[in-house]
């Protein structure tokens, strides 16, 4: 059995643009994890517990689709180490990194455990997902909230498109 599962990748430290690139190669590189769509890349300003942070360094982040076999554990896991293979320190929340990779959809399923929750319960308000989601899932959904294209419209921000050749 396999799943059609939506990933958000999103750096704001070191070559942003390669890392994405290697984090979405990575990906594909897993075993039970087949790569089905890739997004481009697009620009946003740091977004901290307080609000948007312009002394910060701005994100790049992308969306992808994958076909795996993989149950969502597992899949969480192997993202995981994924961020750790491009030193992803956890410190302050939503603080600086690396990489970062979360899981959007899985499915179609819902999921509440203490380490993972999907759909990703803040996906249906930022852009910067939604924006690159859109791209690769033009029809998308959120349970409970609605259409993608909906819900970017909502948030009444438009992340910029970052210039760089398609992903992988
Ligand atoms: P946010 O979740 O708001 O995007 P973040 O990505 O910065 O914040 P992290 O520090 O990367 O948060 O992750 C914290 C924990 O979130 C992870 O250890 C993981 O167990 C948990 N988590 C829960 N749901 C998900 C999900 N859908 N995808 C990825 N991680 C998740
Ligand atoms: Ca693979
Ligand atoms: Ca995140
Ligand atoms: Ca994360």
């Amino acid at each position: 059995m396999s799943a059609l599962a939506v990933l958000a990748l999103g750096s704001n430290l070191g070559d942003r643009e390669e890392i994405i690139r290697a984090g979405v190669r990575d990906i594909a590189a897993l075993e039970g994890v087949e790569l089905t769509a890739a997004s481009g890349i697009v620009e946003t300003p740091a977004l901290k517990p307080d609000g948007v942070d312009t002394d910060a360094p701005a994100y790049l982040n992308a969306v992808v689709t994958v076909e795996t076999t993989l149950d969502p554990h597992e899949l969480l896991r192997a993202l995981n180490g994924i961020e750790r293979g491009h030193g992803r320190v956890r410190a302050e929340r939503w603080g600086d990194r690396t990489l970062d990779i979360d899981i959007i959809e899985f499915g179609g399923l819902t999921l509440n455990s203490p380490d993972l929750t999907v759909p990703h319960p803040r996906a249906g308000i930022r852009a910067f997902v939604l924006a690159p989601w859109l791209q690769v899932q033009p029809d998308a959904t959120l349970p409970a909230l609605g259409r993608i294209d909906e819900l970017l419209a909502a948030t009444g921000e438009t992340p910029s498109p970052y210039p760089a050749e398609p992903l992988p």
